[in-house]
């Protein structure tokens, strides 16, 4: 099923005029302008040099790297990992355009509303419940007290939207029967458990509740801290429609602003760390739902600030978790800096021990992530000759996995001078065991090879860079003119735009295309930008002449077949004028390439 038909075409038309791309990127990657383009690094592979490009007027992105582009449904498709109609819905809900009347193909409730949005409004009505019992119920006494004793304050209980959970079996559930909230849903959210034998019980009962929230400050799912000896001592919802725990942050809404002032991000693991931090004032910080930070986790930061910084427990599970995290940066090929705290502590108590001032001064002291890594390898070896090879072995390849020349020397270096052995040898080591290229390498040089344009694409580059190419190429039928079926069905695609828009914006021909790798193509043509207004007329002309020959040539062809079988039955009158013909032809190619030459 074409995926044009969820919605009419006229309704994606509208999403994608009122949707700025550069603003819906802008909230996950720190984009620069560079001359008509925006420029920052690529959420969708690991690098350290931007290559991800953004062009506002056309509206589309491409990346030079990992060869991804698109427009803005491609973008927020491929980063929120949605499908079309959820991406089309969720840019209209953002821009507060009513949906046409629920569309097929989209998950929907028995209510008949889109499933997601039936979980996110329960997520909300249940927060508000929650929240209710902890700042304004008796029963929320005993949570209050609790709080008080880790020394929150109610204002912290506002701005993160604090709940409890009191005992009992049905508290979430009668609640949910007064609003009507429909079984099915209620199922779905993992708010309540299905009794084997009929029924449903809450899930989370005398506990404090952490209302989690996604970018846009929605309610998508609940941690909760166990106020007595419940087991375990803190848990999370489950995964839902709209939760995915690899891929939100605790406190991110709260905390972008902040992060983008300081170019800083502080990466906690669990909820009271990071209350506590913005507490202190810390309101850079975000954590993780009590679990490892992922590679999504780390894609999302990356385009936020520049500086990443991790704190750890201070004990072996935390220094595990530190090694651990770096290399999954490694992977991602971001830089962060590490911190573990002090023996026995955790950011929550250390910095209620040290206070804001000596925390901040930790905060600075983070290591680089590599200088925590290879300081933890070569902590205890001892300078005898088999401790030193061994260690050497061990080290080389993640010297050579450094991303950089520059860090590779730098630490190649830094373990020479640690371990007094000579740099050379080090080297020599690091020459022996290269490792197979990068996976990013490998997919640079295919799309590089795949790329070489021939004429066919050189048109639909200039239609997709040069405005007035459409009136020049578009408007003939160009049926015979091309070879390749992909260049054909961008031709086709841009020919249909034409006709609709009367102009080809490259944003909304990617509407037309449902091939990710064309997409991927025509974005990567139309991004580029002409250095000059000279450079694009020698473009556009030679091209013409190009275009003309090729036609000319393919005139020729059909000519000299038809001359042949002529020259068979005797020269005739109508043989004559085909050589006539003939000689014009070559008489119009002399012409066009004296011209070309001139
Ligand atoms: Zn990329």
């Amino acid at each position: 099923m074409p995926r044009t038909s969820f919605f009419p075409e006229s309704f994606i038309a509208q999403i994608k005029d009122a949707v700025n791309l550069v603003n819906v990127v802008s909230e996950v990657v720190a984009l620069k302008k560079t001359g008509r383009n925006y420029q920052g690094l690529c959420p969708f592979h690991p690098e350290k040099t931007p290559s991800f490009m953004v062009n506002e007027e056309k509206q589309i992105f491409h990346c030079f790297g990992c060869g991804l582009g698109g427009n803005v449904f491609t973008f927020f498709m491929q980063y929120h990992h949605v499908n079309f109609p959820e991406a089309v819905s969720e840019l209209a809900e953002r821009l507060s355009i009513p949906l046409p009347k629920t569309s097929a193909g989209e998950r929907t409730s028995e209510a008949g509303q889109p499933l997601k949005e039936e979980l996110r409004k329960l997520y909300t009505q249940a927060a508000e419940f929650y929240h209710h019992l902890l700042m304004k119920e008796k029963i929320g006494q005993k949570a209050r007290a609790y709080l008080t004793y880790r020394k929150m304050n109610p204002k912290i209980a506002e701005d993160y939207y604090l709940g409890f959970a009191p005992e009992g079996w049905d508290r979430l559930v009668s609640f949910a029967n007064q609003k009507k909230i429909p079984i099915s849903i209620l199922e779905q959210s993992g708010l309540v458990i299905k009794k084997e034998k009929g029924g449903h019980y809450d899930r989370f009962r005398n506990r404090l509740i952490f209302p989690i929230l996604d970018e846009q400050r929605r309610v998508i799912g609940f941690g909760g801290r166990a106020l007595g000896e419940e087991t375990p001592k803190y848990m999370n919802s489950p995964e839902s429609a709209v939760f995915n725990k690899g891929r939100v942050l605790y406190g991110l809404p709260q905390a972008t602003p902040m992060i983008r002032k300081l170019n800083q991000a502080v990466i906690v693991e669990g909820y009271f760390d990071l209350l506590s931090l913005h507490l202190h004032g810390f309101k850079q910080a975000v954590a993780t739902l009590g679990t490892a930070l992922g590679s999504f986790q780390i894609r999302k930061l990356k385009g936020m600030a520049e500086d990443l910084v991790l704190l750890f427990d201070g004990d072996n599970p935390g220094i595990q978790a530190a090694l651990r995290s770096v290399s999954l940066f490694q992977q991602e090929g971001v830089s962060a800096r590490i911190k573990v705290l002090p023996p026995n502590t955790d950011p929550d108590s250390y910095l209620f021990e040290v206070g804001s001032e000596r925390f901040s001064a930790e905060i600075e002291k983070a290591e680089p992530m590599m200088t925590f890594f290879f300081n933890q390898q070569i902590k205890g070896v001892r300078p005898q000759i088999q401790d030193q090879a061994r260690i050497v072995d061990r080290l080389v390849p993640h010297l050579n996995a450094l991303n950089s020349e520059v860090e590779r020397a730098y630490y190649t270096g830094w373990v020479s001078e640690k371990l007094k052995i000579p740099e050379s040898v080090l080297w020599r080591s690091l020459k022996d065991s290269k490792t197979p290229r990068r996976g990013v390498d490998r997919i640079q040089n295919s799309i590089k090879e795949e790329q070489v344009p021939g004429l066919e694409w050189h048109m639909i580059e200039a239609i997709l860079r040069i405005p007035r190419a459409a009136s020049l190429f578009l408007n003939e039928d160009r049926e015979d003119f091309f070879e390749s079926p992909e260049a054909r069905a961008v031709y086709e695609a841009m020919q249909k735009t034409y006709q609709q828009q009367g102009e080809v914006n490259p944003g909304l021909l990617l509407n037309h295309l449902d091939d990710q790798v064309l997409k991927n193509r025509v974005s990567a043509l139309a991004i580029r930008v002409f250095v000059n207004q000279k450079d694009e007329e020698t473009f556009l002309s030679d091209l013409v002449k190009r275009i003309q020959l090729r036609q000319l040539q393919q005139q020729e062809k059909a000519l000299y077949r038809e001359i042949r079988s002529k020259e068979k039955s005797g020269i005739t009158e109508e043989l004559r004028s085909l050589l006539v013909m003939k000689k014009d032809l070559l008489q119009r190619r002399k012409e066009i390439l004296i011209a070309s030459k001139g």
